[in-house]
Order: structure tokens, then sequence, then C-alpha cells
């Protein structure tokens, strides 16, 4: 195997080190380091986190492979500093069963460019109607622990409870798409004044709202574990924020894009602004950095959802929602959290790494970057300047929002267990299905 010698790296922001990389574990740690190595990587201005683990993305295999692929998605997500996806059930077939969930975790395997973590459907073909077979999911090859319907809201409250009740027998997780969906019918943008508008139909925040206020409810009931996906109002981070105060086990996760954007940007028509929940205002914007500065929101999730080009490349009635977000992640939050004060480093490994590793349980993820742990690492360059070019990303799919925007930050290195993914920027080829 090959072994790394990084010089000068800042580990979690701080003081230049050095870190050498043997057999997928970190070997040593220190200033000067005295040691040998196949290669050699000067990482002065660079930045060392845990490699990032994202809980919420969209992979389309099997189904939907002219969007994305396990190997394109996992290319993807090694670029943009992932060591680790959580792959969301809506597929064709659904990851409703054994057989999909294994699937889809031997293809991550198989990729070497990141760890694919199936999620397994709460109910049988996302119809909301008969809970899917949790169990043998869990019981099966890829260990699901995190179950969701998203793309749906698990909207029937017993079906929910009874999720809940069965995910506690194994440590399970429900994550929820919290979309009341009588309030979201022919839904096209956020709810508000500029839907009014534009007479385009919309998306009312109480619609996620009253769903979240309702599921923290049952998962005190029953004493269970909730996961709020893509939280996007400053309505829901209060419910989160008084359900935590209570001592709930409840967990949340917010998007890039709802970090960064608004639906003022719907004004243009682009459907590249279409996505599901919608893009809401600027209050829940900053209402939203500040409930993930101070913990209230455990996580960031890219939600990157790729579509091909002529489902989105049409008029914003019939587009798909959706947006790719993997390869920009770590841009976004460096500008809207670190560049702003409200996050230092640390504090993005946490909430990009440590925080939803341990959400998902995921062994060998999250973890310190210390002596004797597995080598799963970012080295990043913050100074790095440069507009967004999906014609540059290794996803199969293009549909940015950032296209031509000056975002800060590059993913110089990505390393899982001790295995270059990405090197000075580029994908290292692993030899896999590729
Ligand atoms: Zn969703």
């Amino acid at each position: 195997m090959v072994t790394y010698l990084i010089r000068n790296a800042q580990i979690l922001g701080g003081a230049p080190q050095d870190l050498h990389l043997v057999d997928g574990a970190i070997a040593a740690i220190g200033a000067g380091l005295d040691a040998q190595a196949d290669i050699e990587i000067d990482a002065t201005g660079l930045i060392v986190l845990p490699g990032l683990v994202d809980l919420h993305t969209h992979l389309r295999e099997p189904g939907r492979e002219d969007a994305e692929t396990v190997l394109t998605g996992t290319r993807a997500a090694a670029m943009g500093g992932f060591t680790a996806v959580h792959a969301m059930a809506n597929t064709f077939p659904v990851a409703d069963t054994a057989g999909v969930v294994e699937q889809v975790w031997r293809l991550g395997q198989e990729s070497g460019y990141c760890d694919v973590q199936p999620v397994g459907a709460v109910t049988v073909g996302l119809e909301g109607k008969k809970l899917a077979e949790l169990g043998a999911m869990h019981e099966s090859a890829a260990g699901v622990r995190v179950f969701s319907d998203d793309g749906k809201c698990v909207d029937d409250a017993v079906i929910m409870r009874r999720a809940l009740e069965y995910v506690k027998a194994f440590d399970g997780v429900v994550a929820q798409h919290a979309q009341e969906p009588r309030l979201t019918e022919g839904a096209q943008m956020n709810e508000g004044q500029v839907s009014g508008e534009l007479g385009l139909g919309g998306w009312p925040a109480v619609a996620e709202e009253a769903i979240i206020a309702r599921d923290v409810l049952l998962a005190a009931h029953v004493g269970s574990r909730l996961h709020i996906c893509h939280v996007s109002t400053a309505g829901s981070v209060e419910i989160i924020r008084w359900a935590k105060a209570k001592g709930w086990d409840v967990t949340a996760e917010v998007t890039p894009h709802h970090l960064l954007l608004t639906d003022e940007l719907v004004r243009s028509y682009d459907p590249v602004y279409k996505v599901n929940p919608p893009l809401r205002t600027a209050e829940d914007v900053q209402a939203l950095r500040k409930a993930l500065a101070d913990g209230t929101i455990d996580a960031v999730a890219t939600d990157h959802a790729p579509h091909p080009a002529e489902d989105k490349d049409c008029e914003w009635a019939v587009a798909a929602m959706g947006m790719v977000g993997l390869e920009t992640a770590l841009s976004v939050v460096q500008q809207t959290m670190v560049d702003t004060g409200l996050l230092n480093w640390e504090g993005v490994a946490d909430r990009m790494s440590h925080r939803p590793a341990r959400i998902g349980r995921l062994a060998g993820h999250g973890r310190p970057i210390s002596l004797g742990e597995p080598a799963n690492l970012v080295l990043f360059d913050p100074a790095y300047r440069g507009a967004v070019n999906p014609e540059s990303f290794a996803s199969r799919s293009r549909n940015t929002p950032y296209q031509g925007l000056d975002l800060p930050g590059r993913v110089h290195a990505t390393f899982l267990r001790g295995t270059a993914t990405v090197l000075a920027g580029e994908l290292v080829e692993q030899g896999g299905l590729a």
C-alpha cells in the first residue's frame, strides 16, 4: 500500500504539522517528522479535516443511471472531500429490501472512492402504506441503520410511529422528509411574497413545521431517534430547538443551498433553482446559519440530487426538483459559515464529519485526527478562488445553481483509509469499475 507524508498541514486550522499515513491509518503526527513515504505532499496553507460524511445523497442507481451511478456519484463525493455518503432509497426499484440495499452497498465498495451506506425505505415502494422490511435491511450486509422515504413524507402518523418503534431495536433512526402532502399540492416554490408576485403555487413553511412538530412529539412518546432532513425554515429551527431542550433524541440537517440561496432567485424562472424543500427567504437563511452555528442543526447534508439536462432544461412548472451538491458543499460552507465567522474549521469538522457519522452510527468515519485512527482525511485549500465550472464535475449531472459563481476553497486531496482518491485537485483512478 502506498504511504504518504503530508507536510505542514493545518489540522482543523491549527498550527502546521506533518502526518504520516501508513497501511490505511495515521501512523505519526508532529512537526518536522523524520519519516519515509512513497509520496510526499507539501500541504502548506492547507487545512486538514476528517473525511466528510453526507447523510443525504441521491446516487440514482439502480434505475436512473442516466442521471448518476454509484461510481460517478462516489467520484463526485471524493472530489468534494467526502469519504462516506448515505445513499437515499428513492431508486428504481426502491431500496426497500435487503437485496437492493446490498446491491447499492456492494457497488459502493467496488467503486473504491467513497463508502456508500444505503438508506432503507421506511415503507414499501415509498408509498407510505406498509412498513418495508426494516429488520431484514438492517441484518443484511449493508447493515442499514438510517431509514427514509425521502422525496416523500411519511405522512401517516401511525406508520411513522411504528417505524420509530421498530428501529429502536437496533439503534436505528428514521430520517423524515417533512412535507405535509395536502398543504403542498401543486407547490412550485416557497409560499410568500415572491410566489404571490409570480403566481406560482406556494409550498408554505407550515407544511414542513407541522410535520416536524408532530414527529418530535412522536419520537418523544415512543422514546426513539428521529432525524429531520433538509430543514429549511426559521420556524422549523424553533421547534427543533424546543425538542432538544426537552432532551429528546432529535437531530437535523441543513443543505448548503438553503444556507446560501433565497427564493428571490426564482424570479429568473431558471429551473436550476427548483428544489424540494424550496429555497426560502433571507430571514430563513439567517436562522439556519445561526442554528447550524449553535448546534441546533447538527449537520450539513448535501441532498445531492442529480438530474439529466432534459429534466432541468425545460419550463419551470415541469422541471424536476433538486440540484447537485457534493462537489461544492465545502466551499458553500466556507463562504456561509467560516468566512462569516459563524464556525471555525473545528466546527466544520463537527457538522460535516463527526456528527453525521454519529447520527448514521458509521464506524470508522467522523473520527478524530489522531494517532492510529483510520486515515479518512481531506486536505482543503481555503485560499483558492475560482468560478464553479459544471463541465469539470465528476458527477454525471450538471444541475448546479452555482455555475459561474466565485466560491471560496477547493479540495486538494481526499484519502479513504489511507488511499488517495483525489490528489492535487484531480481524481485518482481506483481501477475499480471505471
Ligand atoms: Zn427530501
